[in-house]
């Protein structure tokens, strides 16, 4: 038997996916940085990125990243999140190049890259309308200026990221904003800014539409390769699997079921009940599956099921003809979120799906 709840991982399909991307972008003169963070630094997901031609891996935590290197992937590493100064000797000595909008903590890498004898390459992220991480425009000369004087520091290009935050679309002004920025600070300083990573998911329909990519020459994928989707809408992108990854959990009761509770209505396990309304009886099963593992929001269940609510074991799914028998597995397509808690969650197993017996055993890291 193979464990359940479970992952089930298709290195295939994410093979699949990851080229399929970095051709179509090779063809716009954009390289792809494989984003591992949801995959919780899966050297097994990581490798599939490399094997696809992606020569960059991004994690936004030091601890996936040494888990990479462990495992002694051949790739430039990359922080994509701002280091915390708690980190900074674990993030020089394992980090090729950290994403920066503090100029107090590129202070601190240099200090920190200068004792361990290595060089840290900086990639500075530029604010330009999200309002997540990013320097405002007009402060950026200013901090080049000062990097630029530091010891042990490589300064590697200039980044941004929208839509995760406040949703805003990368679009032409402001990926043209970027490429001007990038102008101004080789004319300025009299260098080559070498990387321009212009987001995530989220550019692609701008990066694929024909716009004038201008000088950005990299994006950062997580959610595209892993789930076949764009982020902007969440629609499928053609020629994507949007199964490489799924989620199975066991049937544990299966019963008939007035659909309205009896009795006075407070609060449920995770805040506010949903409103009790009479649809009759119905047919209610219960999955060994819950908040603990993943987010039953971002399920999408298969035809003829709904998922009705969950607590933190219990998934109450349910089906519109037949009960489930006790035993039956289900398998789910998820969302982002639904995909992130459940990679991070121990009680998960991550299953390769080709080899069901290869990636079991690693619980934590896949
Ligand atoms: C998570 C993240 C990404 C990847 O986003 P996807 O939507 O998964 O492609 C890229 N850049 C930064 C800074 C991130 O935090």
């Amino acid at each position: 038997m193979i464990d359940a709840p479970r992952l089930n991982i298709d290195l295939g399909k994410l093979h699949h996916n990851a080229s399929f991307l970095v051709e179509r972008l090779a063809t716009r003169g954009i390289s792809v940085t494989g984003i591992t963070k949801a995959a919780l630094g899966s050297a097994k997901i990581a490798s599939a990125m490399l094997r696809a031609g992606i020569s960059s891996l991004g994690d936004s935590r030091v601890e996936n990243i040494e888990a990479m290197r462990q495992a002694q992937l051949a790739a430039t590493m990359v922080l994509i999140r701002s280091p915390m100064l708690s980190q900074v000797d674990r993030v020089v000595r394992h980090v090729d190049i950290s994403f920066n909008t503090e100029i107090e903590v590129i202070r601190r890498l240099s200090r920190a890259a200068k004792q361990a004898a290595r060089v840290h390459g900086v990639v500075l992220m530029i604010e330009l309308g999200d309002l997540r991480e990013g320097i405002m425009p007009d402060d950026l000369l200013g901090t080049v200026r000062e990097m630029l004087s530091l010891p042990n520091i490589c300064f590697k290009g200039l980044g941004t990221n929208l839509a995760c935050r406040s949703g805003v679309c990368p679009d032409e002004k402001n990926m043209a904003l970027l490429s001007e920025l990038v102008a101004a600070i080789e004319s300025t300083f009299g260098l080559k800014v070498e990387i321009v990573s212009g987001g995530n998911s989220a550019n692609l329909q701008w990066a694929l539409s024909g716009a004038k990519t201008g000088r950005i020459n990299d994006l950062r994928l997580g959610e595209a390769i892993l789930l076949g989707r764009e982020t902007l809408y969440r629609q499928p992108i053609d020629g994507l699997h949007t199964d490489a990854i799924t989620l199975t959990a066991e049937v544990i009761e299966a019963k008939t079921k007035p659909s309205k509770p009896t009795g006075q209505i407070a609060q449920a396990a995770f805040g506010e009940a949903p409103a009790a309304i009479d649809r009759g009886e119905v047919r209610q099963n219960i999955l060994a599956i819950g908040q603990q593992d993943t987010d039953p929001c971002g399920l999408l269940p298969p035809a003829g099921t709904q998922v009705m609510g969950a607590s933190s074991d219990h998934l109450i799914l349910e089906t519109d003809d037949e009960k489930l028998p006790v035993g039956k597995e289900v398998t789910f397509q998820l969302n982002y979120s639904a995909l992130v808690r459940s990679m991070t969650s121990p009680f998960v197993a991550k299953v390769n799906k080709s080899c069901p017996q290869t990636m079991n055993n690693e619980k934590g890291n896949p």
